[in-house]
């Protein structure tokens, strides 16, 4: 089955509105030719709707990095999913490591935010990772299969058709330190397979598995030749247009 990559940028707490937006548009020139390739940034909540005017009429999506799952409500700085959809974004990164560590998310809130983001049409990016001593201690494939199984519990496959899941060890993230072609291969064939005993072989091979950490314009080329990899979540060499463009055009 053709899966369509998809190279997504995490622009975490960075970028005022203008600076966004002039990033964004750089970005749009930059690609405009790429059809083979689906490109999707996310910037900050307050960017978000500045950068989606400003991308109108380009091919380059627009994510959220978090929401809450309530719909609406006393609930002081939350978002809903309802409020990033009318903002103008199609993706929701769910469950980014640095939301785990920093703010307390867990599989259990990680799963009704996935199933907020669908409810409201948006496409959900799950991450999952292992930590750095985890992976010492033998214990990745189990931390993933936690992840995948407790996040997605109680979804059938047709809800999830839009999933992306995103591998980003945690020891790989804003680190410089990449995982290798052989850790990326063994664990990305294992989610596949994970995916087809959780859910069925056609919802295991349309789904997109996205590697990240510390993704740059060097290391592409060699992580998206991959089997099982189908694009990349890249947070710093995102920043940047010019070198984003050169993980975008990895296959040219
Ligand atoms: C991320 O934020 O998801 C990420 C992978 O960051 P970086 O590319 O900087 O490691």
């Amino acid at each position: 089955m053709d899966r369509l990559p998809l190279i997504a940028g995490n622009w975490k707490m960075y970028k005022t509105g203008p600076e966004a937006v002039e990033t964004a548009m750089d970005l749009a020139q930059l690609c405009s030719d790429i059809h083979d390739v689906e490109v999707m940034i996310a910037p900050t909540f307050l960017s978000l709707p500045l950068v989606a005017a400003s991308l109108e009429g380009t091919h380059v999506k627009i994510g959220a990095q978090n929401l809450y799952f309530e719909k609406e409500g006393a609930f002081t700085g939350e978002v809903s999913a309802d409020m990033i959809k009318a903002a103008g974004a199609q993706y929701v990164i769910i469950g980014h490591s640095e939301r785990r560590l920093y703010f307390g998310e867990t599989d259990a809130s990680v799963c009704k935010k996935i199933k907020s983001a669908i409810k409201s049409g948006l496409k959900p990016v799950l991450c999952i990772g292992e930590t750095e001593s985890q992976r010492a201690d033998e214990k990745t494939f189990s931390i993933l299969d936690k992840q995948v199984s407790n996040g997605l519990k109680g979804f059938g496959f047709d809800e999830l058709a839009q999933l992306v899941l995103a591998y980003e060890p945690v020891w790989a993230i804003g680190t410089g330190k990449t995982a290798s072609v052989d850790q990326v291969s063994q664990v990305h064939q294992y989610l596949r397979s994970s995916l087809e005993k959780l859910f069925s072989k056609d919802f295991s091979n349309q789904t997109r598995l996205l590697y990240g950490g510390s993704v740059n314009p060097e290391n592409a080329k060699d992580l998206m030749g991959i089997k099982d990899v189908d694009g990349a979540l890249v947070g710093g060499a995102s920043l940047d247009a010019n070198k984003f463009i050169n993980i975008i055009k990895y296959n040219k």
